[in-house]
């Protein structure tokens, strides 16, 4: 969704508010919705927002499906120019006199994507022998660790034997 930032000029305290929803932004995210605005602060602009999405993966140990609901909010100040680096604040760079505000939000929302889900925080994960779900029974497998270096030879052993 694009904003027209003409509208905001020289309207100090003046703002222009957003929202969208989408049903799905890709494979990983589903029930899109976001809403804000863009506000013209003393002749700052700046676009604060809130994205919800169900973010779609699965538990790092069992994989089993999981549909984690995230919320982001941003507050993003929209300039012309780069900042020196002393600013703290996030910054968008304009390069017209438009903004498109999902080019802002969509990338808030990957940011806060954690590297390793789990559907709970004691899973027992998949057995490394068999491949049985340990949260849903006790295969009783003998867990050696197998150095897969090892594990590789072992193979090619076999193989050569054939
Ligand atoms: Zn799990
Ligand atoms: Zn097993």
């Amino acid at each position: 969704m694009k904003i027209d930032l003409r509208k905001l000029a020289g309207d100090y305290g003046g703002s222009i508010p957003f929202a969208g929803k989408l049903d799905r932004l890709d494979e990983s995210f589903r029930q899109v919705e976001y809403s804000g605005e863009v506000r013209n602060h003393l002749g700052v602009l700046r676009l604060t927002g809130t994205i919800r999405a169900a973010y779609l993966t699965e538990c790092a140990r069992c994989l089993e499906p999981l549909e984690i609901p995230m919320e982001v909010k941003t507050d993003t100040l929209l300039t012309y120019e780069e900042h020196a680096a002393e600013s703290e604040d996030e910054e968008y760079l304009l390069s017209g006199e438009e903004v498109e505000v999902e080019e802002i939000l969509f990338p808030a929302l990957l940011l806060e994507v954690e590297m390793v889900y789990l559907c709970r925080p004691d899973c027992k994960g998949l057995c490394p022998v068999c491949g049985a779900d340990r949260n849903k029974q006790d295969c009783g497998c003998e867990e050696k660790q197998i150095d897969p270096r090892l594990a590789v030879l072992g193979t090619l052993l076999h193989r050569s034997g054939e």
